[in-house]
């Protein structure tokens, strides 16, 4: 049991400023396995208070940025040692499988370093000649950054905002999903042994209302929301009319394009992984498979094989594949999709609750057949372990608009051999992301969506980037 009765506010274990609490349960035993404070409005004040205070000092943001890095790198060394115990947490708050979890928090801490060593694709300060005489031309820290993540990765998508924020020189104020703060707490607890200057960082987990208070924070200056595209929408209409910087990394319904030349030793394992992954619940998922006719009862059977093949069951156990969904709600969602699905297409396999598991938020790896794209199983994201397959007849030029026919632009996926068909179709498809004959993250490269998936990217020295501004000063009288 995971117990905590205060905030890490402004670089220091705060009381929280309301009584009330909230519990966390467990999806796999239904049991609680943590309490925190519930945060309020003034929790958040005083953290942007302090943030503020901070930025106005500028200690932090006038520091070289070397030094920043060197206290970033000291934070990816200090957490290390504890990549277990934040699998642990993650996996008790919202079921992730340990075996997954262990390498996602390790990825994150890899991640960190990652984004030390973009620094040096980053050009801080140079000199500028004009007619008008030369410029200097800096970049600093966009001020105070809240940095808004949701439950599905709670390490690893607050990671990739507190990092190249504060390397950027920023205030941070980290708002974990409020049902999922443990490893939150975890990077407070580290930032304590790091001695970085008061108010810069603060981790306040809360729930929509609170994180949307932050958002309208006149104090706040950027904002860097990872969540579902209907808050992300909202989140953009409040940084529009107030004029702040926003980064927006939202959902997908990503397609994976498997042509009449597809090698089926590569596509089953990444399509297991790019659909089943996280239980479904993962904004990159590739959850439409759309499969030339040639090959589709092939491509059908065999992925049928790989989903019955599946371990579901305790997350905590290093061999389960299928955990739960996070919460009763999600499941509930999930199934609704399900029922939409049968009446849509043709339900291969799955669809149920495992009989295995006495209790949880469980689901089967579920696969529809003979799905056309305009239907709602094509169309909207599920966020659970719920695959689509659809053929197609003609070109590839026909699956490339199959895959564009979305409303999203996330990710997506190509496989087949033949090094110049998925060039042709890696270049065509509308995605922010796009992998040939895999499934992959690369966080050297710039990750984020088009469309409907967001704006902005995160990742890499564009992900720093976006905690940047531009300052120029001209100097015209200067001799050079
Ligand atoms: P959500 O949008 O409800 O919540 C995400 C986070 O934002 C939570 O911390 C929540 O408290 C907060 N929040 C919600 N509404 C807010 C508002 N109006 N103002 C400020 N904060 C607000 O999403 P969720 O259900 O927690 O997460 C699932 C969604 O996230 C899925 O749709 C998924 O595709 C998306 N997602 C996208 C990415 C990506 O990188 N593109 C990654 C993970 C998840």
């Amino acid at each position: 049991m995971y117990e905590y009765d205060k905030f890490f506010v402004g670089g220091r274990w705060a009381a929280p400023t309301g009584s009330n609490r909230r519990d966390i349960v467990s999806p796999a035993t239904e049991e609680v396995v943590a309490s925190i404070p519930e945060a309020t409005t003034a929790d958040i004040d005083a953290a942007v208070a302090a943030a503020r205070a901070a930025w106005d000092a500028r200690t932090w943001r006038d520091a070289p940025v070397r030094e920043r890095a060197q206290k970033i790198l000291a934070l990816a060394d200090l957490l290390d040692g504890r990549t277990e115990d934040l699998a642990k947490r993650v996996t008790a708050e919202m079921g992730q499988p340990m075996g997954l979890s262990t390498r996602s928090q390790a990825t994150a801490i890899h991640l960190i370093r990652s984004f030390v060593d973009a620094l040096d694709r980053i050009v801080f300060e140079e000199r500028r000649q004009g007619p008008s005489g030369p410029a200097t031309v800096r970049r600093e820290g966009v001020g105070v950054a809240a940095a808004i993540s949701p439950w599905n990765g709670p390490f690893f998508l607050s990671v990739i905002k507190v990092v190249p924020a504060l390397l950027a020189g920023c205030s941070v104020i980290a708002k974990p999903a409020d049902n999922t703060p443990l490893t939150g707490y975890a990077l407070a607890q580290a930032a304590t042994e790091l001695d970085l200057p008061d108010g810069v960082l603060s981790v306040i987990p809360a729930g929509r209302e609170v994180g949307a208070h932050l958002v309208a924070q006149r104090g706040v200056d950027k904002v860097s929301f990872t969540g579902s595209t209907a808050a992300g929408r909202a989140i953009a209409s409040v940084c529009g009319e107030q004029l702040k910087s926003v980064s927006l990394e939202l959902g997908g319904k990503s397609a994976a394009i498997a042509l009449d030349d597809v090698d089926l030793s590569v596509l089953v394992p990444a399509m297991v992984a790019g659909a089943f992954y996280n239980t479904g619940q993962a904004c990159t998922a590739l959850t439409r498979l759309v499969v030339h006719r040639s090959r589709y009862d092939e491509v059908v059977d065999a992925m049928v094989t790989a989903a019955k093949g599946m371990v579901i069951g305790d997350p905590m156990d290093l061999a389960t594949q299928i955990g739960p969904l996070v919460s009763a709600e999600q499941r509930d969602r999930v199934e609704r999709y399900i029922e939409i699905g049968k009446s849509e297409a043709t339900l291969a396999c799955g669809g149920g609750r495992p009989t295995n598991q006495a209790k949880g938020f469980f689901v089967e790896p579920t696969i529809f057949t003979d799905v056309r794209n305009d239907m709602r199983i094509a169309q909207e994201e599920i966020f659970g372990p719920v695959l689509s397959i659809i053929p197609f007849d003609g070109g590839d030029d026909e699956a490339i608009a199959i895959a564009n026919d979305t409303a999203y632009g996330l990710h997506g996926a190509v496989f087949t051999p033949d090094a110049e068909r998925a060039a042709h179709v890696a270049r065509r498809v509308e995605s922010g992301t796009f992998t040939i004959n895999g499934y992959v993250n690369n966080p050297a490269a710039p990750f984020g969506g088009v469309k409907a998936s967001g704006l902005g990217r995160e990742f890499g020295a564009e992900g720093v980037e976006e905690y940047l501004e531009f300052h120029t000063i001209n100097d015209p009288r200067a001799s050079e």
